[in-house]
């Protein structure tokens, strides 16, 4: 596999049966916590979590970290006036440190949509605005010169066109939600932050067959799988789970395909490939039948 580059990302499998998929993912971060650049980690990507989705015409954006910046950059080369929905999970630094650095923000010819589950009494609007205040970064967020509308989704369903976008709240520090999005009978569900088993610090308890339900016969699941069962012994109550947690959730909601997301800053590419090439044979052995797969910076997924 190529080291990841700043480049369009290169089209790794195909959706069956027809010329244009119902859906088309580009991954342009999945590292977790905090960008890990390096040799070590070029192949799965040193960025942090976000995602291209396209929609038909539309553009859906998951999450700001770090990967959104060189999106933006492809972005503003391919078209003068992008168009684009950004829907942010949490506002953990890792889901929004590229957000400043998106250069659609400065293009008045940019028509841009924010949504994002409102944190207590805080919109996300001051949210931003406070990530660029005078302290934190030098260009202030009166800069931004895009045309933005802000809007809140904690729970429930965003509709637009043939495009249902559902938010189910999650189970890892601050309101964090995982997205569903579902065009033309197909599905994909992102769940980049939480943890599946333990105590949660949030309280939220019993949702795992809200969950469970939220997944079900998804035609992709991408969801956080950042540690090994013996790193997590250390880690519980930290908002993430582990492989076999991510995996036995899949199995459980009938999922076709996952793919293991926020991926371990501490994780080298020699150790995720062969904890996948492992958890593959634990998969078999325990007879489930869905496609593993490690969320790679620079591949895209037809659905
Ligand atoms: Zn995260
Ligand atoms: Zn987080």
């Amino acid at each position: 596999m190529e080291p990841a580059t700043d480049a369009a990302p290169t089209v790794t499998s195909e959706a069956s049966g027809s010329a244009q998929p119902a859906i088309r993912v580009c991954c342009w971060g999945t590292r977790g916590s905090i960008p890990a650049p390096g040799p070590a980690t070029a192949q799965y990507g040193g960025n942090t979590p976000c995602l291209e989705v396209r929609l038909g015409d539309e553009l859906v954006i998951l999450d700001a970290g770090t990967g959104i910046r060189a999106l933006g950059t492809s972005l503003l080369a391919e078209q003068d006036a992008p168009r684009a929905s950004i829907f942010l999970t949490h506002f953990h630094w890792d889901h929004i440190q590229g957000f400043p650095f998106f250069m659609p923000l400065y293009n008045p010819a940019s028509s841009l949509r924010i949504m994002g589950p409102k944190q207590l009494d805080v919109d996300i609007q001051t949210l931003f605005a406070g990530q660029m205040g005078p302290i934190y970064f030098p260009i202030p967020y009166e800069a931004i010169s895009a045309q933005t509308v802000f809007g809140h989704l904690n729970e429930g369903t965003w509709e637009e066109g043939d495009i249902c976008i559902s938010a189910m709240r999650v189970r890892h520090p601050s309101f964090t939600v995982g997205y569903r999005i579902e065009r033309a009978g197909k599905s994909l569900v992102y769940i980049p932050d939480n943890e599946l088993e333990g105590d949660d610090p949030q309280g939220l308890v019993d949702c795992r067959q809200e969950l469970v339900n939220f997944v079900g016969d998804a035609d992709v699941l991408i969801h956080d799988s950042m540690y090994t069962d013996e790193e997590y012994q250390a880690k519980a109550g930290w908002g993430h789970s582990t492989f076999r947690q991510a995996l036995e959730l899949a199995d459980e909601g009938g999922v076709k395909r996952l793919l293991f997301f926020h991926h371990s800053p501490d994780r080298e590419d020699a150790e995720l490939s062969e904890i996948l090439s492992d958890r593959r044979e634990m998969a078999l052995s325990r007879g489930f039948g869905f496609d593993i797969e490690a969320a790679s910076e620079g591949n895209e997924i037809l659905i």
